[in-house]
């Protein structure tokens, strides 16, 4: 008879049973029972239910009691366990770009970088999408956190190998959190919730890199959780408050527009943007704050319209998640009709990450503020890392140019020279320009002699509640 596939040898099953032989005499027969395709059958169970299917790599739960085991092997001193999370930097975007198929070779072919990086006496699992997990024993010293990232170092440097697939070049990273056993967690969920914490830090510091575990990621975290939970009422609550900044021309310093920002007023404290907007992006409520501000800014506009004044552009800043939101732009185009507005009222102002995200959606959102009149700038321009292909690549009216841009050339005098040259592309492509971020009359300076066309800054103006723009405008 053949052998089942994947069983090497036959397993028999010897059992006795009692009978009565001839003549009524007692006996005994022995009866073999073939169990091959049985056993193969919960080996095949036992396989599925450690391994992940795609990568071959163990996966969550027997990784867990794989590290449950070592962790009561630790209890005995002299090791600790480092957890290290790993996950892919932008892998979404190969499976949105390039499809599925190429995203699970990426990862298959990753999961082999990890597994071939491992030092002695570790283990690596798939946790599910772009995510590997590893458990690595050091000793314990105060050396141990280099140690680790020593090892998080080696590892970094596969993973970033370039990776190619047919005709696709790619330069893959990672971003990693490392959590100490029992340094920072004596169980298993609060070591896995530790690397987490240290793993989202790293991804919200710019991804590409790896953080330990501190316990100020733990408050910070707390904190994040309650002003998130707080958001979802901030709006019915009416804690949200419109405030502006004035945009003065270059040369006559006279105010030519505004920028909205928004700010929280929550128990006494004012809660800043920069704090509360990635919040709000990650828990899907910035549709919601946003909203409020094209509405605000559309009443704002109004009201001055009303009392006979010169119209001056409101710049809206437009997040990610938004951009990429189709009925965005119809959002505001309603807006402008019900507030009875010309386009010129509004203007958007998009970040750089803002336009990679999603960079078909965000082009097209952008092109529909455009083909409305609306003016679309590009903010923060200079902090990122593509921002001459964005210049032609994205249907921008205009560049904000960010403060660093501006104070780097104070110092530096071969900087101005290349922010003057792309001055005058900008110029040539008939785009506007913003110097944002100006406090000092040498950065106005600056700013004016590479042909900046408007200045924005505490030098001219805080940002102030929009009341009280008005009193003074
Ligand atoms: P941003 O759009 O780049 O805004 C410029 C930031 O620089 C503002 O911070 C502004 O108050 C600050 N600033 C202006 N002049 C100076 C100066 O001379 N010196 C210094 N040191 N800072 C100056 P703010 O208001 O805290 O906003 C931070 C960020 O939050 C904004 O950066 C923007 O990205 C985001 N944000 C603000 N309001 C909104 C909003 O309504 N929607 C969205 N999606 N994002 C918003
Ligand atoms: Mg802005
Ligand atoms: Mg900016």
């Amino acid at each position: 008879m053949p052998l089942p596939s994947g069983v090497s040898h036959r397993e028999l099953m010897v059992s006795f049973k009692r009978i009565r032989g001839q003549d009524d005499l007692p006996g005994c027969a022995v009866v073999l029972t073939d169990i091959s395709e049985r056993k193969a059958h919960e080996q095949e169970l036992l396989r599925r239910s450690r391994y992940d299917g795609l990568t071959g790599m163990i996966n969550r739960s027997y990784f867990s009691e794989l590290l449950a085991e070592a962790m009561d092997k630790a209890r005995g001193g002299g090791r600790l366990l480092a957890v290290v999370g790993i996950d892919i930097d932008h892998f979404k975007d190969v499976n949105d770009t390039h499809g599925h198929l190429v995203g699970d070779r990426l990862l298959f072919d990753l999961a082999r970088r990890v597994n071939q990086a491992l030092p002695p006496e570790s283990c690596a699992a798939r946790f599910g999408g772009d995510e590997f997990v590893m458990l690595v024993p050091v000793s314990d010293t105060p050396q141990a956190p280099q140690e680790a990232l020593r090892m998080a170092q080696h590892l970094h440097e596969q993973l970033s190998q370039p990776w190619s697939h047919g005709t696709l070049n790619l330069v893959p990273s990672a971003s990693m959190g490392i959590a100490f056993f029992p340094t920072h967690a004596v169980d298993l969920v609060g070591l896995y919730q530790c690397a987490d914490l240290a793993l989202y830090e790293a991804k919200r510091q710019g991804r590409d890199r790896t953080q330990i575990f501190t316990d100020r990621l733990l408050t910070q975290a707390t904190r994040r959780l309650e002003l998130s939970e707080a958001l979802r009422h901030a709006v019915d609550r009416q804690e949200l408050r419109l405030f502006l900044q004035a945009k003065v021309d270059a040369r006559t310093l006279e105010v030519v527009g505004v920028e909205a920002l928004l700010r929280w007023q929550r128990e006494g404290e004012m809660v800043s943007p920069a704090e509360f907007i990635p919040l709000a992006e990650e828990s899907g409520r910035i549709a919601e704050l946003g909203a409020w501000v094209q509405e605000a800014c559309c009443q704002w506009q109004r009201r001055r319209l009303d009392r006979g004044l010169a119209l001056l552009p409101v710049a809206i800043n437009a997040s990610s998640r938004e951009l990429e939101t189709k009925g965005f732009c119809e959002q505001l185009r309603r807006l402008l009709e019900r507030y009875e507005l010309p386009a010129q009222a509004v203007e958007i102002e998009v970040t750089e990450a803002a336009m990679f995200n999603d960079r078909n959606s965000a082009i097209a959102e952008m092109k529909a503020f455009r083909a409305l009149g609306i003016n679309v700038v590009g903010d923060d321009f200079g902090t990122g890392y593509a921002s001459l292909s964005y210049l032609t690549e994205f249907p921008l009216s205009g560049i904000k140019i960010d403060p660093t841009i501006i104070r780097s050339m104070t110092v530096d005098h071969r900087m101005k020279l290349l922010v003057e040259g792309l001055m005058r592309g900008v110029m040539s492509l008939g785009m506007s320009s913003v110097a944002e971020g100006i406090e000092t009359l040498e950065q106005q300076a600056l700013a004016r002699e590479i042909g900046v066309e408007a200045l924005q800054g505490w030098l001219y103006a805080k940002a102030i509640p929009a009341d009280a723009f008005d009193a003074e405008h």
